[in-house]
């Protein structure tokens, strides 16, 4: 599968297919229902995991197969 909607990894300069999302949350930004999400591929997800884990962030890590985006939620 490759069409053009493919999502692309969220690391810097990677352009790996994503197989992951990263959920997380800033408290002091965002409320705490609210997720942000991070896509990765499987070489970037530990990466971007320990980025957010470190700052208390992190709340989910998904297989992108399974995660139902909540409405209105990822789009810039
Ligand atoms: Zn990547």
């Amino acid at each position: 599968m490759s069409d053009e909607t493919t999502p692309i990894c969220s690391a810097k300069g990677c352009r790996t297919p994503a197989v992951w999302v990263l959920a997380w949350n800033n408290p002091k930004v965002h409320t705490p229902e609210r997720r942000k999400t991070w896509i990765a591929c499987d070489e970037h997800r530990e990466h971007l995991s320990q980025f957010l884990g470190v700052r208390n962030f992190l709340k989910d890590v998904v297989p992108l197969t399974e995660w139902e985006a909540p409405e209105g939620s990822g789009r810039p």
